[in-house]
């Protein structure tokens, strides 16, 4: 099992805190909104990626297992 994160775009208001709190696995695009590379977490980083899924202010990131 694999852990991925994704972003709901109708919810991402920018506000860039998934890519302070997982600056590894998120970068900002220049409008402050996230870009993923879309590979599976490194075991190592699923519980931060939890953690940053549940800082987001707009409940826009989410961590799904696959
Ligand atoms: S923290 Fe949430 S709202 Fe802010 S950029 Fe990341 S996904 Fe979007």
């Amino acid at each position: 099992m694999s852990s991925r994160l994704q972003v709901d775009w109708t919810r991402c208001d920018a506000h860039g805190l998934c890519a302070r709190l997982l600056p590894d696995q998120v970068t900002l695009d220049p409008w402050g909104f996230p870009v993923l590379d879309g590979a599976p977490l490194p075991d190592a980083r699923v519980r931060d990626a939890r953690r940053a899924a549940q800082a987001c202010p707009a409940l826009a990131l989410r961590l799904s297992r696959t």
